[in-house]
């Protein structure tokens, strides 16, 4: 028995008695531990649990329906947007699954879409709360991710909601960013209509600091959230960039999602790594440009989705690394050229990534008719000054900024969409908290479990489903066709059962078979975390339990 460990007892206690060895009892504790997905997934969403759902159905006695929209009302539990995210979040939360480790992590993104996707087909609705004991008067500046995310989570706990937004409809750079060919408007609208359908009063086409002041929204509110995204776009800062024929990211992408793109030429250059570079240099290339995009460090440090880039490149965009823009060259009607600056790789900088360092003299030139800045954004606080300064530096972990209220999104932090709609959640939980008169505190951080703690060899193979995209021929020729496509049913159910429930019980029943001393018995109530039931009384200590339990449930108690 591995587990049951020897020592020495009484060994030598002065009186002359001889050394005897004592063996310890190793007991099991059934404690839930948390899955590293959840750690990493931005908007906090419970994955294990919408998994288990699904995947653990029959043990459960759902049907494959059931079993679907209870997943999906889990997810929207913490994401109103799962059709949104499961197609446009980075999923960091696969880069720290424990699956990685055997034949690839779990692929929650592509089940996130597919589960997203079917509450909109089986036309579910957001599920509401306990209406507060008084309902309050809340607030919304701004109609992105974040501000969605907060409205939803107040309105569904019965609060009366107005949503002010200075676009014409809401999404922010869902809607006025992020291309249709990722991200289809029919998703997003459906998506977002249900926040709506919650009863939240939407403003749209108002702008908090020009149409209606700071403090007559004050006046008004008991409460408010400050979601007003990052779109201000900063510049370069070089010779030429000034005057015609140079755009910014944002404006770009603008106008291309609303049908009215600028004029840009045969030739354009964006510079930047991140998404909204990558975003305007394929929106430049649906437009029928030849595309060149300049980053001043290595791919590895490029902040776009991986997955982006790869197929910017496959629709025949270059990207020049270690490159840098020196000067704008122009001729009469507008640019007709940059000069770039050839970068080393340097030392390490304050984010951890290595500094990209000019090589003297090491210069080339680039013939273009546009040039695209997308370097990074900034919020534009213009008649919000009073609360600028308190967002950047006061915001605590929950995003307070004053006595009610609250701030979230690329605002305070430049961000993801994911990031966005957990600011929003944990905003709105702590206003409802201070609302009813409690403290709310910051997001407890317990650390999550690890294949150490696991028994990884106790699980059966399973690849990893492969998703897939439609022909690469018809990506520019459908220039707003959705290119990622869903997996299949069939997909779905053996993919969520790759899922190791890390750190919970998922009813392997392997303690129940191998325990002699039979001190696990099957549980009334069941379900994920409590499938049996550990009578102690009965537990004759051998700790073979905790040896054969696959995902960490069971740990080790020692006597
Ligand atoms: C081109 C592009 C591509 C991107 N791609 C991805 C991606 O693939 N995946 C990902 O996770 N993230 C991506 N991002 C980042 C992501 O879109 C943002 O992190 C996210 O939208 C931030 O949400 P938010 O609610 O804070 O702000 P926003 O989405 O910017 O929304 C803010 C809203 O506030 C409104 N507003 C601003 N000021 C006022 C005011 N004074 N009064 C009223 N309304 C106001 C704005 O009009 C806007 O609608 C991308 C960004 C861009 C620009
Ligand atoms: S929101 Fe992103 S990080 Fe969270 S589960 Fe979905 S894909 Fe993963
Ligand atoms: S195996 Fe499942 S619970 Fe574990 S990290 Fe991956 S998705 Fe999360
Ligand atoms: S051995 Fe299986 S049934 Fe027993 S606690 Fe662990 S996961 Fe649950």
């Amino acid at each position: 028995m591995r587990f049951h460990k020897a020592s020495k007892a009484g060994q030598d206690d002065g009186q002359g008695k001889s050394a005897h060895w004592k063996a310890e009892l190793i007991r099991p504790v059934q404690a839930e531990k948390e899955p590293p997905c959840r750690a990493r997934c931005p908007s906090g969403t419970d994955i294990r649990g919408w998994l288990a759902s699904i995947a653990q159905r029959e043990r459960r006695g759902l049907d494959r329906d059931a079993a679907l929209d209870l997943a999906w009302t889990q997810l929207a539990h913490h994401n109103p947007l799962p059709a949104v995210l499961g197609r446009v979040c980075p999923h960091p939360c696969e880069n720290e699954c424990n699956r990685a480790a055997r034949e690839g992590a779990v692929a929650i993104h592509a089940l996130e879409r597919y589960v997203g996707d079917w509450g909109i087909e089986r036309g579910l609705a957001l599920p509401r709360l306990q209406a507060a004991l008084k309902p309050r008067r809340i607030g919304v500046v701004g109609a992105g991710p974040a501000g969605l995310s907060f409205a939803y989570q107040m309105a569904r706990r019965g609060h009366a909601v107005t949503l002010y937004e200075h676009q014409p409809k809401p999404g922010g750079m869902l809607r006025y960013g992020i291309p249709d060919y990722r991200l289809p408007r029919t998703v997003l609208d459906a998506e977002l209509a249900r926040i709506l359908d919650l009863g939240v009063e939407p403003r749209f086409g108002v702008r908090i600091g020009r149409d209606i002041s700071l403090d007559e929204l004050r006046s008004r509110h008991e409460a408010l959230f400050i979601g007003i995204g990052a779109s201000a776009p900063l510049h370069l800062r070089i010779e030429g960039e000034e005057g015609q024929g140079v755009w910014s990211g944002i404006e770009l992408m603008e106008r291309y999602n609303e049908s009215d793109p600028p004029q840009l030429g045969a030739r354009v250059v964006v510079v930047g790594g991140g998404n909204t570079a990558v975003d305007a240099a394929r929106a430049a290339r649906r437009l029928g440009a030849e595309v060149t995009v300049l980053y001043r460090r290595t791919r590895n440090e490029m902040p776009a989705i991986d997955e982006e880039v790869d197929d910017a490149l496959g629709e025949g965009i270059e990207i020049h690394y270690l490159a840098a823009p020196i000067a704008v060259l122009r001729g009469p009607q507008g640019p007709v050229g940059l000069t770039v600056q050839r970068m080393a790789v340097g030392q390490p900088d304050a984010s951890g990534r290595a500094r990209p360092v000019p090589i003297p003299g090491d210069t080339y030139e680039l013939d273009m008719d546009s040039l695209v800045v997308a370097v990074s954004q900034q919020s534009d606080w213009s008649g919000l000054g009073a609360l600028e300064s308190t967002a950047k530096v006061n915001a605590d972990e929950l995003g307070a900024i004053g006595a009610r209220a609250f701030c979230g999104g690329d605002a305070r932090r430049l961000g993801t969409v994911a990031k966005a709609v957990g600011d929003g959640r944990r905003a709105a939980e702590a206003l409802s908290m201070l609302l009813e008169g409690a403290t709310p505190s910051p997001p407890a951080h317990r650390p999550p479990v690890r294949p150490e703690a696991m028994h990884l060899n106790l699980y059966p193979s399973a690849p990893r489903v492969e998703t897939r995209t439609t022909p690469r021929e018809h990506w520019l020729a459908e220039p707003h066709s959705e290119i990622h496509r869903r997996i299949s049913g069939d997909e779905l159910d053996a993919e969520v059962r790759r899922c190791l429930s890390c750190g919970s019980c998922f009813g392997c029943e392997h303690c129940f078979m191998y325990c002699v001393a039979q001190a696990y018995e099957p549980s009334a109530s069941g379900g994920p975390g409590a499938y049996f039931r550990y009578d102690a009384s009965l537990c004759e200590g051998c700790g073979k339990c905790i040896e054969i339990c696959p995902c960490g449930f069971l740990s080790p108690a020692i006597d």
